[in-house]
């Protein structure tokens, strides 16, 4: 049993998202063929055509554009929040199929900030649970898939897990508005900032605008706000410094 942490990768995504939602955004208002469209559209007339769509609230042109992470060390917890989301696709590990004998679990940034001592505590918190289950599996007869599913009941939310998700780009502007924001809480956040960065690498245009809601206009949260709207987008502003930046009048 041990504390783990938070792990993104971006598996897959859509060869050339910025190109593709650009080409189904031009499409739409053009007589010219696909390939004729494909050869006209420069660099920047991708960010223009995704920026028109996307100011007209024709999102369906971004669908066309999907991103599968894998995801581990997350809680219980977390896996509670992000199901959530309808329009995503999820395959996560099983706690039946799977033996939670041993699990690793995440710790609470609150509670390790407490102290070494409380830290202890806490994990052995889990070595206690751990026992638990153990004993649980044991009393029903070791028996593999048919006691891990009932042994599991005592398993806390600090429980780690694993998964593959899958969400297109619309959805992922949505899951960033809510799970960006300074209201959702701390791990689902975390882990919502990390996948809006690798998504930006990948899709500068789709993405230039993406982050919690106060990045493109008031905040959503009315007298809940936590007022930090200002550094939400310089914090967003700062994901796409890896670019060059453009000098004029040389
Ligand atoms: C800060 C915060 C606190 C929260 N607290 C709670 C809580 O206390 N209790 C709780 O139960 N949940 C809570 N939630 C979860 C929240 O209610 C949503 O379930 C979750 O954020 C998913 O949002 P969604 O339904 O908009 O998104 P998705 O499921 O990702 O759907 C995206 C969009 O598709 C459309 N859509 C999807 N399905 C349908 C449908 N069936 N019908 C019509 N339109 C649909 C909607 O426009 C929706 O916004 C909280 C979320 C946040 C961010």
């Amino acid at each position: 049993m041990a504390e783990t942490r938070q792990k993104v990768l971006l598996l897959r995504h859509t060869y050339n998202p910025d190109e593709v939602v650009a080409l189904g955004a031009r499409l739409c208002y053009a007589q010219a063929d696909v390939e004729t469209l494909r050869e006209r559209i420069s660099r920047k007339d991708q960010a223009a055509f995704i920026a028109g769509v996307m100011a007209r609230g024709h999102l369906s042109v971004i669908e066309h554009a999907t991103f599968t992470f894998a995801i581990e060390g997350v809680s219980r917890a977390l896996l509670a929040q992000i199901t959530r989301h309808r329009i995503a696709s999820f395959s996560v590990q099983s706690q039946r199929y799977v033996s939670m004998k041993g699990f690793d679990y995440v710790v609470p940034p609150a509670i390790a900030a407490l102290g070494g001592e409380a830290r202890a505590r806490f994990a052995q918190q889990m070595e206690t649970i751990g026992a638990w289950y153990e004993e649980w599996q044991r009393l029903l007869g070791d028996a593999g898939e048919r006691s891990n599913e009932d042994a599991r009941f005592v398993l806390p939310n600090a429980c780690a897990t694993r998964m593959v998700v899958t969400m297109n780009a619309r959805e992922l502007l949505h899951f960033f508005s809510l799970r960006c924001c300074q209201r959702a809480q701390w791990e689902i956040r975390a882990l919502a900032w990390e996948m809006l960065r690798l998504c930006r690498q990948a899709a500068p245009e789709i993405f230039a605008q993406a982050g919690p809601a106060c990045v493109r206009g008031a905040c959503a949260e009315g007298k809940a706000s936590c007022g930090r709207m200002e550094e939400m987008r310089r914090r967003v502003a700062a994901l796409g410094n890896t670019e060059e930046p453009e000098v004029e009048g040389e």
